[in-house]
């Protein structure tokens, strides 16, 4: 059987009408970094300066995402950066369940599949229940890593609360902290 690639991947999501965001978007955001990395992270929606470069995570939330990376001494490239949906939602609204459903079986799991990571970093609350369905609520497990169908989950606060609530930033670098030990653990069990 032919293996699709992430380059496919991207090439497919940038041409996508599967959905009615198509028709909004500038450019599509597919994600972006390192293809074999340990950890990806995975947002909700490209906004505005992403649907402007087609890049994920480029703007102010972007920003406090890397100098949380910087806390565990990583740079934006020795991770993966994607996002539940490809293309903005209108005026930054919540991407709809079909929209959700749609880019993520068609796009994100293969993309999970393929860069295989050994741990997946949701960023706010739609990643999360993308994810981890139960009605979990992410100020009662932020920082907590969880197991589900054979890969490892760690919800962490989506980088733009701080952006509203400059006090969360750092809890938000502490959560992002455990990251290292997690993954120590992870290879040990492994191992
Ligand atoms: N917020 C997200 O969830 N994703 C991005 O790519 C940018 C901001």
């Amino acid at each position: 059987m032919e293996t699709t690639t992430l380059e496919q991947i991207a090439g497919q999501i940038k041409k996508c009408t599967l959905c009615p965001l198509a028709q909004g978007r500038t450019h599509a955001v597919p994600g972006e970094g390192n293809p074999h990395a340990e950890l990806l992270f995975i947002g909700e929606g490209p906004g505005q300066k992403e649907d402007e470069s087609g890049r994920p995570f480029v703007g102010a939330a972007g920003k406090f995402l890397e100098q949380m990376l910087t806390a565990i001494n990583l740079k934006r490239e020795d991770v993966f950066i994607s996002n539940v949906v490809k293309c903005r939602p209108p005026d930054n609204r919540d991407p709809l369940p079909n929209e959700v459903e749609t880019c993520t079986t068609h796009y994100l799991f293969k993309q999970v599949e393929l860069i295989n990571p050994k741990l997946i970093i949701t960023l706010g609350r739609h990643s999360m229940h993308r994810f981890l369905p139960e009605e979990f609520k992410i100020s009662e497990v932020h920082g907590k890593p969880f197991r589900r169908h054979g890969r490892v989950y760690l919800p962490l606060y989506h980088p733009a609360a701080a952006l509203y609530t400059g006090s969360m930033r750092p809890l938000q670098i502490k959560d992002m902290q455990r990251v290292p030990l997690i993954l120590k653990k992870l290879k040990n069990q492994a191992s």
